[in-house]
């Protein structure tokens, strides 16, 4: 009879914190895109509703937001941004609502060029300590440990990647990129960036024009580049007629862009840096 009751009583409890986690959905934490929005949800506790506003696979540069977005930020406590030149779309939309303070920048000051910070271990340990101070300011729960985890996680990834690329000689560690963006991950990892096919990265689907292009051409050469990368998801066209024009093998598409969707590789930020390093490296070292 108790062990009925009590069954009666569990059954009770967790309609009750059924209930409870259905009233919380609504997301406190927003985040830009799933990178940083996969950094909020190993800080938080588990209750904490979180959720990215571009989706897996999703473009950050040219962003534009919608309806939804609009109403989806209007009801979070804290948004979570990396940096305005990078989505300046949401410094837009905090402006434009006066919820400046309640952005959070996780690298705030102006951007180093060639800057997509997040695949630079020691920057996303300076972004996770950020937010973990962020978040605590705007009463949301974060757990020590967890956040000494993730930056230790950060430390094996660190080791790993640079381990991946240890074995390139000298003459093969360079490459061209689709978009500018991989110029502080190659830096941190002894690697150079030797030209992008589009100049600027808010118009990721903009043709380089025919001087530019020339010039790539030229750099290949004189520089012995033999890795042309493509950005996933992006139209590779342009790519495609470099390495064909160059002599080159077929471009290697990565993406360093955003997380996966769930389930499938790189659907962390250390599996994404995994794969994309093990990708480029294998690029690099074939004859
Ligand atoms: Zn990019």
């Amino acid at each position: 009879m108790v062990s009925l009751l009590n069954r009666f009583l569990l059954l009770f409890l967790s309609l009750n914190l059924n209930l409870a986690g259905w009233a919380q959905s609504e997301p406190q934490v927003v985040s830009s895109f799933t990178i940083p929005n996969e950094w909020v949800g190993q800080v938080t506790s588990r209750k904490t509703a979180h959720s990215a506003l571009i989706p897996s696979g999703g473009e950050l540069h040219g962003y534009a937001l919608n309806a939804t977005d609009s109403r989806t930020l209007a009801r979070a406590k804290l948004i979570v941004g990396i940096n305005p030149e990078l989505e300046p779309w949401l410094a837009d939309w905090a402006q434009a609502n006066r919820r400046e303070k309640d952005l959070l920048w996780l690298y705030p000051d102006p951007l180093p060029s060639g800057s997509h910070l997040w695949t630079v271990p020691a920057e996303v340990k300076r972004m996770i300590t950020r937010l973990k101070k962020g978040l605590d300011s705007a009463g949301i729960e974060t757990s020590e440990s967890a956040v000494g985890q993730l930056l230790k996680d950060v430390d094996a990834v660190e080791k790993d990647v640079r381990d991946t690329f240890a074995p390139l000689p000298p003459h093969a560690r360079q490459f061209v990129t689709q978009h500018p963006g991989l110029e502080s991950f190659a830096e941190a990892f002894g690697l150079k960036v030797a030209g992008s096919i589009l100049q600027c990265s808010s118009a990721e689907s903009a043709d380089p024009s025919a001087k530019h292009y020339a010039n790539l051409l030229k750099s290949i050469r004189t520089q012995k580049v033999r890795v042309i990368l493509s950005d996933e998801g992006q139209n590779p066209a342009a790519a495609q007629q470099l390495a064909k024009d160059a002599g080159l093998k077929a471009p290697t598409a990565v993406s360093f862009e955003y997380l996966q969707k769930p389930g499938t590789p790189g659907d962390t930020w250390a599996s994404m840096m995994r794969l994309n390093a093990r990708k480029l490296a294998d690029a690099l070292q074939q004859p």
